[in-house]
């Protein structure tokens, strides 16, 4: 299947999952999950009217948002954080899913350039509380929020999670549903949050049942991943 014919599917997945549950007048943003893909893949997926790309890996991200330049597509990163790696970031990104502690926070204020717009923050959280797992506590989470909202020159937008892999529908909606639950008390202390991201290619119609606003899709898009040893990071 073609990388055109995967996004109409993908969609018509969207589509389905939020008239089955309510949610028809809702926007549900499809952000197209590229690591490891070729800027050709992604050029492909503009042509077919793709627009929003995510990204794991700073070095090949940097690549492709230069190669897709004309374009003036919206990028978000969405991967583990070094803090040696905030400046890029800050600098080339629209949205950041992926931070999970004040310091990296920080970084991406204090180094987001004066002539860009407030760069768009989800806070990612460890849902299913997994040792291995990056992402704040539930715990820790309110506090992380409040420090977050003052800093300058981001614009905390919601939460972010990647719950562990399961297979049940009911069972994947119970790890969603503790990130709406969370986000629903955020919003009724004050403060004005509107993106839940999450859902991937396993698990989209959960959690678009949950209230996903962004669901992130690789596999789904573009085939599964062939890792090589030449990106960074792995
Ligand atoms: C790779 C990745 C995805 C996409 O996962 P698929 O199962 O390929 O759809 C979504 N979110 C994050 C954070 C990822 O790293």
């Amino acid at each position: 299947m073609s990388i055109k014919q995967s996004l109409t599917q993908v969609q018509q997945r969207i589509d389905d999952a939020k008239r089955r549950y309510g949610r028809e007048s809702d926007h549900v943003t499809l952000l197209a999950v590229s690591k490891t893909r070729s800027a050709e893949e992604l050029q492909q997926a503009v042509q077919a009217g793709q627009h929003c790309f995510g990204e794991n890996y700073l070095q090949e991200a940097l690549d492709k948002i230069e190669a897709l330049q004309q374009h003036a597509l919206e990028w978000h990163f969405i991967g583990p954080i070094q803090s040696n790696k905030t400046r890029a970031i800050a600098e080339s990104f629209q949205w950041v899913h992926s931070v999970d502690r004040l310091k990296i926070a920080q970084r991406l204020s204090e180094q987001r350039p004066p002539h860009l717009p407030p760069l768009n923050i989800c806070l990612q959280v460890n849902v299913d509380n997994e040792t291995s797992k990056s992402g704040c506590s539930l715990e820790a989470l309110p506090e992380l929020v409040a420090q977050v909202v003052t800093l300058p020159n981001l614009h905390l937008r919601g939460l972010m999670a990647i719950p562990q892999a399961q297979t049940e529908f009911e069972q994947q909606r119970h790890s969603f549903r503790r990130l709406r639950v969370v986000m629903r008390e955020l919003q009724q202390q004050g403060y004005q949050l509107d993106t839940l991201s999450m859902g991937m290619s396993g698990d989209l119609e959960a959690a678009i049942a949950e209230g996903a606003t962004i669901v992130r899709i690789g596999t789904d898009i573009f085939g599964s991943r062939k890792y090589s040893n030449t990106s960074e990071e792995k």
